[in-house]
């Protein structure tokens, strides 16, 4: 069974964020106490756990390194050394040096003045720049720049995935698309919407779903990835939440 023709993705999207907010309440993303800090955490958290990147930046910050200039100036190996806790230590350095020269350059190492730039012209120019892909960039412009767009990642994938809202070889941005077209564009909501669906992926939502205590429980599971054993209830009851268009 599937949403198809039943209801529009426009009351599923709300419908899944007013049941995960009722569920979770408000998270509080992201943790950072500065856009570039959140900026920083973004570029290291790429492959790894958020705990690591904690531990990355509380390296940072013990050294009074967290600042534009202090990080750009610093021996490469030397700030590998210090983010090493996140991972992927000597790519991650380049990718640091190459987003902190972009700021540098193009904005005096002031995030403030990069938010002056609508999200168009900001996303582009952060996916110029090494390694930085399409996550990472608007995580940038949603949790550092306050900017309206929503981020995909592997957690919301798999929710709408396994909830049939779309496909194995949707892209990136058409499933942007599917949040951005049909809710009200403002960076708070997908701040939100986003942070709950990453509660979801990491308690519930695993590769292993629980559906038997998730909150989304009672949302139609169109894929084989979930099995009978792993949502125990059946489909039927699932019918009674869906009426017809
Ligand atoms: S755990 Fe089950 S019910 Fe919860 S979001 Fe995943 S597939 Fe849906």
């Amino acid at each position: 069974m599937a949403w198809k023709n039943v209801k529009n993705h426009k009351e599923i999207l709300a419908e899944i964020y007013q049941t995960l907010y009722d569920a979770f309440g408000p998270q509080q993303w992201w943790p950072g106490d500065t856009p570039f800090e959140i900026a920083i955490g973004a570029i290291l958290t790429q492959n790894t756990n958020w705990g690591n990147v904690e531990k990355a930046i509380g390296n940072l910050k013990r050294r009074k390194a967290l600042s534009v200039r202090v990080m750009h100036g610093m021996d490469n190996g030397k700030l590998a050394e210090l983010i090493r806790p996140a991972g992927y230590f000597n790519v991650k350095t380049k990718r640091l040096k190459a987003f902190l020269t972009f700021l540098l350059g193009q904005y005096r190492g002031s995030m403030e003045d990069m938010a002056k730039n609508g999200t168009p012209f900001l996303r582009e120019q952060l996916l110029e720049i090494h390694g930085i892909g399409p996550e990472t960039a608007d995580s940038i412009l949603l949790y550092a720049l306050e900017k309206p767009i929503f981020v995909i990642d592997a957690y919301t994938k798999r929710v709408l995935q396994r909830h049939g809202l779309v496909k194995e070889k949707t892209s990136y941005s058409e499933m942007q698309g599917l949040f951005q077209d049909r809710l009200h564009k403002d960076a708070q909501l997908f701040n939100e919407y986003h942070a709950l669906l990453v509660r979801l992926g990491k308690e519930y939502c695993r590769p292993r779903p629980k559906c038997a205590p998730c909150p989304l429980r009672s949302f139609p599971v169109v894929t084989r990835q979930v099995k009978p054993e792993d949502r125990q209830f059946r489909i039927q009851n699932d019918m009674s939440r869906v009426r017809s268009a």
